[in-house]
């Protein structure tokens, strides 16, 4: 676990009260309070990559897409405030996301089309 200066932004070692960069006295815990979120996956941001997954096995008109797509962008800008890590988990879950919805509006354009081109023939 990495601490850092809070007047200068140095990285310190570990268990030091002075700051080698600029002298200033610094707790022994520094300006880490949230280490331990930061540490782990942002929730939002694991759970729209993993719903972005299934939808592209489970497309349902791009519902699934959707959903992760949501869930991943909301799990991004969360992300992006320090909160949690899975940055590239989160953007790549709004891109598989975003695929899902486009390859969704596509089965139906196309199945629409298919249907128009049957009610020729009857
Ligand atoms: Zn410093």
């Amino acid at each position: 676990m990495q601490k850092f200066c809070e007047n200068c932004g140095a990285e310190l070692k570990e268990n030091s009260e002075v700051c080698l960069e600029c002298g200033k006295y610094v707790s022994k815990k520094g300006n880490n309070g949230n280490t331990k979120n930061y540490d782990e996956n942002n929730k939002l941001a694991l759970a729209g990559f993993i719903v972005s997954m299934v939808s592209l096995l489970i497309n349902f008109a791009g519902l699934v897409g959707l959903a992760g797509a949501i869930l991943s962008g909301t799990g991004l800008v969360q992300v992006s405030k320090g909160n949690g890590k899975g940055k590239g988990m989160a953007i790549a879950g709004l891109i598989i996301g975003i695929f899902s919805i486009l390859y969704g509006i596509y089965s139906i354009i196309n199945l629409a089309d298919t249907l128009s081109e049957l009610a020729i023939f009857f």
